[in-house]
């Protein structure tokens, strides 16, 4: 075997054991550089790639190779930047189910060339209101714990931070509210402001985007509202996924990304799911955020939960004990800024009656909340909750046909009916057109299934289950 053909059967073997995300992050661009008395030197295009791999995949990637060429004994990474792009890319269109390759180094232009840029007048001066940096000093690296489920998107945001625009551009960080996604953005901004005061970092919301845009439109100011962006050595958007069906802005969007792109200006994107769960979201953008670096954040286990209480209760200097603390983890789950929230109330009810906090107090402080997290979700929120995340509509569900974009929306509605719900699968048949007990039988089945064999799946009836949860009543 080459060292390329080994390479690609290693990635095959490697891409099965990881996360999408992970795989595509540290294995994009490597190669193997030689092979010699059962040591493996693996190029990777950066320090930080390779501090991970032998860290962290060593073990994994010895196997793989192992498993191919049982002599290799030990492997070794080297950097070398250019090395990479050889075996790269089938690998990687097929993880991406598949999605694009990776973006060229010289992406193709788009409306913006470098020279264009270059020569074009600064129309205004920028204006004050978009070089706000909109950073909230209380989100640092420091302040952010780090567990399992965010060392990835953690890393990959200080990585970032000690080398903007060169090393993952863009950088894609999703997962679920309350996980931790602004904190680490503003952490970023945060870092870049304090380590080069002269670079202009920008935060803003995709939503808060979206309205400056349809503001300048309205004023006739559109040109300086781009050419201002173009100043920005960092941007960062927030929660991405508000883009989803707005074209005009979707439109603007690439515009700028395209001319920071090319100046190798940072850019770093936030958003609830991967970039190809975002429904309406433009293909040529899609493409372009799956080009850099894509991370994902999860929630946190049991241990981490305890972890983060006890780091938060000591950052306030309010003792707790453990026994208290396991409560909180145990009953509150879904996420960090839940957790927060649990604490402050106890916090709170502990100083308002003046008396130590005890396990008998946090039962008591949390009691409605805990009811509350129980709240009951209904039939119809359910079908809407999917039909908004899938962005489907209810009446498409409930049609006959079998196209896989809305058979899927629907097979996950039946399945999220059934298991949250209990309901018969006679009257979820009914409720989707009539359609047979077997079928819906099936479609249970099926999701089950999936979810059990496909990442994606399960993150996203995770976020479904996630936002039912938040719009209960
Ligand atoms: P998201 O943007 O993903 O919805 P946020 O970044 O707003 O979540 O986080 C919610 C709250 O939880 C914030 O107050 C944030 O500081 C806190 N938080 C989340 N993850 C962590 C973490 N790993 N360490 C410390 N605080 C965290
Ligand atoms: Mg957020």
């Amino acid at each position: 075997m080459t060292n390329e053909e080994l390479w690609k059967a290693a990635l095959g073997q490697i891409e099965l054991s990881l996360s999408k995300a992970n795989f595509i992050t540290w294995f994009k661009n490597t190669s193997i550089l030689s092979r010699e008395d059962g040591r493996v030197v693996i190029g990777v295009p950066n320090g930080f790639a390779k501090e991970w791999l032998e860290n962290k995949y060593n073990l994994y990637i010895i196997k793989a190779l192992k498993s191919l060429e049982p002599e290799i004994q030990d492997i070794k990474c080297s950097i070398a930047p250019n090395s990479d792009r050889k075996v790269g890319p089938e690998n990687f269109v097929k993880s991406m189910d598949g999605a694009r390759p990776s973006m060229p180094s010289t992406p193709v232009s788009v409306g913006f060339s470098r020279k264009r840029i270059a020569e074009k007048p600064i129309l205004t001066a920028p204006s004050g209101e978009i070089f706000r940096s909109n950073l909230n000093n209380r989100y640092t690296f420091e302040n952010f714990i780090v567990a399992e489920n965010n060392e990835l998107a953690r890393a990959a945001c200080f990585a970032v931070s000690q080398n903007l625009g060169h090393l993952y551009n863009p950088l894609f960080i999703y997962g679920g509210v309350g996980l931790g996604k602004t904190h680490l953005l503003q952490a970023l901004g945060n870092e870049i402001m304090s380590k080069h005061p002269e670079k202009r970092v920008k935060y803003i919301t995709s939503e808060r985007f979206t309205s400056e845009l349809v503001e300048s439109i309205k004023n006739q100011t559109v040109d300086q509202f781009k050419a201002a962006y173009e100043h920005i050595d960092l941007l960062i958007i927030d929660d991405v996924q508000f883009l989803s069906g707005r074209e005009k802005t979707q439109n603007e969007f690439f515009h700028i990304f395209n001319a920071l792109y090319q100046l190798n200006k940072q850019i770093v994107i936030s958003s609830d799911r991967t970039p190809k769960a975002i429904p309406t979201l433009e293909e040529r953008l899609r493409s372009r955020f799956e080009g850099g670096m894509i991370a994902d954040i999860s929630r946190p286990s049991l241990e981490t939960r305890v972890a983060i209480l006890e780091t938060k209760a000591q950052e306030k200097g309010m003792p707790i004990d453990p026994a208290s603390i396991h409560f909180i983890a145990e009953h509150v789950k879904d996420n960090v800024r839940e957790l927060e929230g649990a604490l402050a109330r106890v916090f709170a009810y502990s100083e308002f009656q003046k008396v130590p906090i005890t396990l008998p107090l946090v039962q008591k402080a949390l009691s409605d909340m805990l009811v509350q997290t129980k709240k009951s979700v209904k039939l119809d929120d359910i079908v809407k909750t999917v039909s908004d995340f899938y962005g489907i509509p209810v009446e498409e569900m409930v049609k006959k046909g079998r196209k896989k974009e809305i058979a899927h929306p629907r097979q996950v509605a039946m399945y999220l009916l059934r298991t949250e719900l209990d309901t018969p699968f006679s009257t979820i048949g009914d409720f989707f057109g009539g359609r047979d007990h077997t079928t819906v039988l099936h479609a249970v089945e099926k999701v089950t299934k999936n979810r059990e064999s496909t990442l994606r799946i399960r993150e996203e009836i995770a976020s479904i289950k996630e936002k039912l949860q938040n719009s209960a009543v």
